[in-house]
């Protein structure tokens, strides 16, 4: 049994003493008094919460804001080259802690704030999480944004600012419920509006040849419809403070909000129909991860930012070095992903149309300043659009779109004589099924360097999506292995692991993460292993107490964690782990005396709304978790837990209290992973399949600390073509025939026994993710997993093991890689 007194709040940890004290306290404290009364108005005797929480953040803020117009005018009197990170999403989180972190004023805050009876962990609670992303992608470019910041990249992000970022997940009865999330609502003090700073944004209408001279005509388009997009700052600071970069965010207005006429008239609805119509681009963030969302609105959201963003960049590049031709010399564009692949259109149209620049040198200035990232492999994550779509709404983007077209192939003809079937495939245009218009060849075909985001995915890239495109350009696809930046996910995160580390790495581990590998020195010793327990002790007693306040379930700090936490999707096979569970349950229950690790199986994700599987499979998670909580043979033995409303900062207290982490997509499918990566640097130990980054951290933290199962990559293909024979798999393995009799039967829905009807039948006869065929060895692995947790000294050996081996995965890694391979600037290590 639990006990409330396993669950008392534990001390807060102080941060690493290197970052402790890095400026006046009395200073801070007068400043914070200062925001409190002049910015937001209020006396420290009335200030609620949130009000101390503004004026800290507003005295935060004025530290990185000196260090920013500095790391600007240098980039500006320097001339140097800048790198434009054009992305549709930003998974932030919470700024506050990242910002006192990085300029090392964490401890100055919090002694600051004491002195006035405030506690600052308090106040961390109350920021709400920017959730300007759906998953790994969006977080990926909150990384790489620290990240540049930290090694001195003269970068800008640039993407939307959507007034409603990825809806809030309640769990009703064990079913999603879906909820707009307005972090905007009570102000957000860490961005700067520029109101200043505007463009247009064309829509619709018509293209006109305009005779140019004698012998010459130039294409004019007159848009229907203009949007203003309007720019938010926000600075982002590095490591130490010693660069800031600026995310830019847009939003969108009314280029006229008001027809009075209209409503002088008395139509005061009608009058306002232009201004809803136009701000609702920036409105919401599409909620879908790895589909695409397909609607026009879409379509509008992706030129919007992407048009502001290139006029903005054209302007910025023109005002300090005169001529738009030296593009490629000055600026980096690098594409996340397919969804500001316009960039390519775009570009084009503004070098050949308003700079008068002829075709073939345009289109090699486009190329050689832009490349792009690829993310997904599945074909229907592949973004297209409708040719009408196109036609209707970015009229001179697809007549450039069939020219750029035309010469492609003409010279894919030439090589190629009579490949009708390289033609068809690497045409820009797809013409079966409607004519689409295919963005990932896009972005291809106008990029100088197209990435992959781990080893395996950028090979798989070669033989799949761009098998075609490769045999072309050979030598523009290229990896680069995603990263993570350790300020978040460990500093911040994990302060008595990040205490332990400085200790026996030194101090200098916070700058250069290869000294973690002085953890693997000592690795097989005791003392390490407590003072490693310790602090996983005290990480799961804070995730145990969210878990009792938010769901009102006990779980044993002592039992192992077994962490499933990410976008919940057929191929990431939470279904697997769901019948592992079941599997697990019904063992330990005919078996109770048997020496099984003590498990809380944890499960936290959102399903994209409209992806009904997936609401299924959170709605088994729940029914499961239901029986098993309530059932006394098993109270010690097993819980299960599914935490609704999975974002940063919960990622933030699951992640240094996770024993085990799941990370078992069916091999081929996720293409890099940046949860698993988190998972191991804080020293959880993996089950997973070869795959994504997977195959890497198996590469780096050694085959005996890490729990491989599975079909490879290429078995699933193959297996996939044999056919999968879901009938003789399940015959052949008593304990999932039994599992999936027991789901099927009701026996975890009794009050509606067909519920998880489709689930089965999917896995009986078109098991497409291959649950079937990797349960029995999904099992074995499991079962691995208890010895080696029941053998505790080989457990904290590995798992300090894994930390000491994933200094690789910083994204400051990554960064050095896309700045020295693809973009061609330097960068300026901290140490
Ligand atoms: N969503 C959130 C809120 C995250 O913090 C992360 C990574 O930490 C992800 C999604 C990506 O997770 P995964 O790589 O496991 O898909």
């Amino acid at each position: 049994e639990v006990e409330d007194k396993m669950l008392e709040k534990p001390e807060a940890t102080p941060r690493p003493a290197v970052a402790a004290m890095g400026d006046d306290v009395a200073k801070f404290r007068a400043a914070v008094i200062s925001k409190l009364t002049y910015a937001v108005g209020k006396n420290p005797a009335a200030a609620s919460d949130r009000d101390w929480f503004l004026a800290t953040a507003f005295a935060t803020r004025d530290r990185i804001v000196d260090r920013w117009i500095t790391s600007t005018r240098q980039t500006y009197s320097e001339g140097r080259k800048r790198v434009y990170y054009l992305s549709l999403e930003f998974l932030i989180g919470r700024l506050l802690f990242d910002a006192l972190t990085n300029i090392e004023m964490l401890e100055t805050a919090r002694s600051a704030l004491g002195d006035l009876g405030v506690d600052l962990d308090r106040l961390r609670q109350v920021e709400p999480d920017a959730a300007l992303g759906n998953g790994g992608l969006g977080r990926l470019a909150a990384c790489f944004m620290d990240s540049m910041a930290t090694l001195s990249v003269a970068a800008y992000g640039y993407g939307i600012r959507y007034e409603n970022g990825l809806f809030r997940q309640r769990i009703k009865n064990g079913w999603q419920q879906e909820f707009p999330e307005d972090w905007l609502s009570f102000g957000n003090p860490w961005e700067f509006e520029r109101p200043e700073v505007y463009y247009d944004v064309g829509f619709g209408g018509s293209v006109e040849a305009v005779a140019v001279g004698s012998d010459r005509k130039k294409q004019v388009w007159h848009p229907s419809e203009t949007v203003e997009a309007v720019a938010y700052d926000t600075p982002i600071v590095g490591w130490r403070g010693r660069h800031v970069n600026t995310l830019r965010l847009w939003s969108a207005r009314a280029a006229d909000p008001l027809r009075l006429d209209t409503f002088n008239q008395g139509d005061h609805v009608g009058a306002l129909v232009d201004q809803v119509k136009a701000e609702a681009i920036s409105k919401v963030l599409y909620p879908s991860d790895a589909t695409p969302a397909g609607q026009e609105l879409r379509l509008r959201q992706e030129y919007f930012f992407t048009a502001a963003s290139l006029r903005d960049l054209i302007r910025r590049h023109v005002d300090s070095f005169g001529d738009i031709r030296s593009l490629p010399d000055k600026v980096a564009i690098q594409l996340n992903d397919t969804h500001p692949s316009i960039a390519v259109a775009e570009l084009m149209r503004t070098l050949v149309d308003e700079n008068d620049i002829e075709w073939d040198e345009a289109f090699d200035i486009t190329v050689r300043t832009i490349s792009y990232t690829n993310h997904t492999l599945l074909p229907e994550a592949l973004e297209t659009w409708p040719v009408p779509l196109m036609e209707r709404v970015l009229p001179r983007h697809m007549q450039i779109i069939y020219l750029l077209n035309a010469k492609h192939l003409e010279r894919v003809r030439a090589e190629f004589p009579g490949d009708d079937a390289l033609l068809s495939s690497v045409s820009l245009i797809q013409e079966d099924h409607g004519r689409r218009v295919r963005m990932g060849n896009l972005a291809f075909l106008g990029s100088h360097s197209i990435n992959g985001v781990a080893a395996l995915h950028s090979e798989l890239m070669k033989t799949t999506v761009f098998k075609d495109f490769y045999r072309l350009f050979p030598d523009r696809m290229n990896n680069k292995t995603n990263g993570i930046t350790f300020r978040r996910w460990l500093y911040q995160s994990n302060p008595g692991l990040t205490n332990l580390l400085v200790d026996v790495c030194g101090p200098a581990v916070l700058d250069d993460p290869a000294n973690l590998q002085k953890l693997a020195e000592n690795a097989g010793d005791s003392a390490l292993h407590d003072r490693l327990a310790a602090v996983r002790r005290q990480n799961k007693v804070a995730l145990a107490r969210l878990i009792r306040d938010r769901l009102d379930i006990k779980v044993n700090p002592g039992a192992l964690f077994d962490v499933q936490i990410k976008r919940i999707h057929e191929y990431k096979r939470q279904l697997l782990n769901v019948l592992e569970t079941i599997a697990l349950y019904e063992s330990m229950r005919s078996n109770p005396a048997k020496n099984w690790a003590p498990r809380v199986k944890i499960f936290s994700g959102k399903a994209a709304a409209s992806y009904h599987m997936a609401k299924l499979i959170i709605k088994l998670a729940n029914d499961v978790a239901k029986i098993v909580n309530d059932d006394p043979t098993v109270r010690d033995l097993l819980k299960v837990v599914f935490l609704p409303n999975y974002n940063v900062s919960l990622a933030e207290v699951i992640i240094p209290a996770a024993d085990l982490s799941e990370q078992i997509s069916t091999a081929g499918m996720e293409a890099s992973g940046t949860g698993n990566m988190k998972m191991a640097l804080n020293g959880a130990l993996t089950i997973g399949t070869l795959d994504g980054a997977n195959v890497e951290i198996k590469e780096h933290v050694g085959d005996d600390n890490i729990f491989i199962f599975g079909l490879t990559a290429q078995e699933v293909e193959e297996r996939r073509a044999a056919g999968i024979d879901e009938y003789g798999t399940i015959q052949r393995s008593p304990l999932l025939a039994e599992v999936l009799d027991a789901v099927e039967s009701g026996v975890f829905s009794p009050d509606e026994p067909d519920r998880f009807k489709p689930l089965v039948d999917a896995l009986r006869h078109h098991d497409y993710f291959l649950v079937t065929t990797d349960f029995d060895a999904y099992w074995e692995a499991q079962r691995k997993v208890d010895q080696r947790w029941n053998a505790r000294a080989q457990w904290w050996t590995s798992s300090a093991i894994n930390t000491a081996n994933m200094g690789w995965f910083s994204s400051d890694r990554t960064i050095t890689e896309y700045a020295t391979d693809i973009w061609n600037v330097p960068v300026r290590p901290v140490r």
